[in-house]
């Protein structure tokens, strides 16, 4: 079982002929609203890829709740632990202009006060807890602690940044997945000094018994454990928008490793995953299903290499 414990958002999307400069009114044709949140993005692309999943996180008591858990329930994800707070669903309004480029506003809603307690109870010996760096450090942190406690394996993901916060909380956990600039900015707060070298941010994350995992966009992936160190290559895919790769790669990942897959075949889904939400639009709507991962796991190497 897996259990994600972090933000669930709605995204008011705009594409404006161009981003507005301070107090500056640029005018779009339409918006789109799309489910979001990185908590609930991977819940919903660890139970398209198989698992069983619980989601543990909070929306608000308003208009924009139902439409930012839809996916969620249509996948068949536990919601019975996700709180209806007073107060708002957190949202991220994002305008996008005709190159691609964003401006990004986010409110954090009640997200900002989704709580460790609520894990009471939820966490099993040999569960998989996953999180993200969507929620405030304190309550990771506690969340974390509580997993060690019960015994249950910790996918920490460290995004959308790899601050010292999350820095401290890399050695308590068991797999910690990070995008290259994370893994850089994680690998600096641990000491491991400035390289650009994407193998050297991996082997300063991993440890004996700990999984590191840089992904590295087209490129695929560096990862390490103990003495071994894997080099995967992504396949090449018709990109569409890359929006949601990095949340597809962990919930394949996470449901991978949740029903005892080894490690080589848990980097080939989850690689595959990212692959192929990078062939749709959106992030939760481009989440791939079981039956598509595995067949493109197939087709995936991955290289083990001595680490150095
Ligand atoms: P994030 O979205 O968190 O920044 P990445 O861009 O590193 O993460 O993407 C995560 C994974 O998704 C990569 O390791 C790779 O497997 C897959 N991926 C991302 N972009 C592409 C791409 N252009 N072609 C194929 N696979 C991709």
């Amino acid at each position: 079982m897996i259990t994600v414990f972090g933000s669930i958002n709605l995204d008011l999307v705009v594409v404006l002929p161009r981003l507005p400069a301070p107090g500056e009114t640029v005018v779009g044709p339409d918006h789109q609203l799309f489910a979001g949140g990185k908590g609930a993005n991977q819940a919903l692309a660890a139970a398209r890829a198989g698992a069983r999943v619980r989601m543990v996180g909070a929306v608000g008591r308003d208009v924009h709740a139902a439409a930012a858990l839809v996916n969620l329930e249509r996948a068949g994800v536990d919601l019975s632990d996700v709180r209806h707070l007073d107060g708002t669903t957190g949202i991220a309004m994002i305008g996008v202009d005709e190159a691609g480029e964003n401006l990004i506003m986010c409110a954090s809603g009640v997200n900002a006060r989704v709580s460790a307690d609520w894990l009471e109870g939820r966490l099993a010996r040999g569960d998989l807890l996953v999180l993200q760096r969507e929620l405030s450090p304190e309550p990771i942190a506690e969340a974390v602690a509580r997993a060690r406690l019960c015994g249950t394996r910790v996918l920490l993901n460290a995004a959308p940044s790899g601050d010292a916060a999350l820095a401290r909380l890399v050695e308590g956990v068991d797999v910690i997945v990070a995008n290259a600039s994370e893994a850089a900015e994680l690998a600096l707060a641990l000491g491991a000094g400035e390289t650009p070298v994407a193998d050297l941010h991996c082997a300063a994350l991993s440890g004996p018994d700990r999984l590191a995992v840089v992904t590295l966009g087209a490129r695929g992936l560096v990862a390490q454990m103990g003495g071994k160190r894997w080099h995967v290559a992504a396949p090449e895919v018709e990109v569409v928008d890359t929006t949601g790769a990095g949340d597809a790669f962990v919930g394949a990942l996470a449901a991978a490793l949740d029903r005892g897959a080894d490690v080589e075949r848990a980097l080939a889904e989850g690689t595959a995953a990212g692959a192929l939400a990078c062939t749709a639009t959106g992030a939760q709507s481009s989440s791939p299903d079981t039956a598509s991962i595995a067949a493109l796991a197939e087709r995936i190497t991955v290289t083990l290499v001595t680490a150095g």
